[in-house]
């Protein structure tokens, strides 16, 4: 039931802040295509109003501009490296349709997202930072500030060494979820640090942060040279539990070289169940090849426990070359 609660409440405070984004330009008839890897909870909010595409990111760029086509959306979420490799497939068409582009999940600069609102013929791309376990953490509105989504979640940012709330400058976000009944999050340490400036005057009177400074994850590296954002390795993650149904308590992937995968994991029933223990590594096996080349070796290990020593520091996703 809680679960349910959770589900049917989140999108809608999902669509409310992305309201927000097109200076309140958003209605029921328009549509949000989504790029990402897992699709969204629901693909309408009921009598198909506001509703929501789902295309898999793990196709390739020229296809998903061959959707964009058919599909015809106003909005536009996706990471902002997606957008890039689609952006010299999209039609002219699909372009001049766009009213707004939601980037999130990977690190992208103001100039950066300036240029290719520019390339798009003027619709407006703009920064959603966002994390699972805190949602909506900040969003970047019309009005040029990031404000701090002070209805999905509570924020303070501290000291990195005294953990103490600092009122300006760079610190770690601490966040509580407002949203989450099925599993709290209280006081949860993102791992991000951000800076809060000055506070300008605006017309939203959430509290502004200045810049977000980075994530903790590492970015993984193909053979090519090529960079694969770990918000690509998270999702594929996803899409794997997803697909084969199991429950992961902890994870790590470790990319120890550009084809080469170490990976560890806490899943009580699938340490009782040698076949799907099987079938869920080919499974991920076929996910990682898709993006790393079918030469990879992965060492997948299912532990009871991990170590104690190493939890609190532990990056779930990172690079050891
Ligand atoms: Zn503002």
């Amino acid at each position: 039931m809680l679960i349910h609660k959770q589900l049917s409440q989140t999108p809608s405070k999902v669509f409310a802040n992305f309201g927000y984004k097109p200076g309140g330009g958003y209605n029921k008839d328009q549509t949000i295509a989504h790029v990402y890897t897992v699709p969204w909870w629901v693909d309408s909010l009921g009598n198909g109003d506001y509703q929501s595409i789902f295309i898999s990111s793990l196709i390739n760029p020229q296809e998903v501009a061959k959707i964009l086509e058919e599909v015809k959306p106003d909005i536009l979420s996706l990471y902002p490296t997606n957008l890039e490799s689609i952006l010299p497939f999209l039609s002219d068409e699909v372009k001049e349709r766009l009213k707004l582009v939601v980037v999130h999940s990977e690190m992208s600069s103001k100039e950066e997202r300036e240029s290719v609102s520019e390339k798009l013929g003027g619709a407006p791309v703009l920064d959603e930072y966002s994390s699972e376990e805190l949602t909506r953490i900040a969003l970047e509105l019309p009005c040029g500030h990031y404000h701090l989504c002070e209805d999905t979640v509570r924020i303070d940012v501290v000291d990195p060494e005294t953990m103490k709330p600092i009122k300006n400058g760079t610190g770690l976000v601490v966040g509580t979820n407002l949203l989450n009944t099925a599993m709290p999050f209280i006081k949860y340490v993102q791992g991000d640090l951000v800076t809060i400036g000055e506070q300008e005057p605006c017309d939203i009177s959430w509290r502004q942060i200045e810049k977000i400074e980075g994530r903790q994850n590492d970015a993984f590296l193909r053979s090519d040279g090529l960079i694969i954002p770990a918000g690509t390795i998270l999702d594929i993650s996803y899409r794997w539990m997803f697909d084969i149904g199991i429950n992961i308590q902890e994870f790590e992937i470790v990319q120890t070289s550009p084809t080469s995968f170490r990976i560890t994991l806490k899943e009580e029933n699938l340490l009782k169940d040698p076949e799907k223990q099987q079938k869920s590594f080919s499974h991920l096996y076929q996910l990682l090849s898709i993006v790393f080349g079918q030469d990879i070796n992965i060492d997948f290990s299912i532990v009871k426990n991990f170590p104690k020593e190493s939890q609190r520091k532990r990056r779930p996703i990172k690079r050891e070359f």
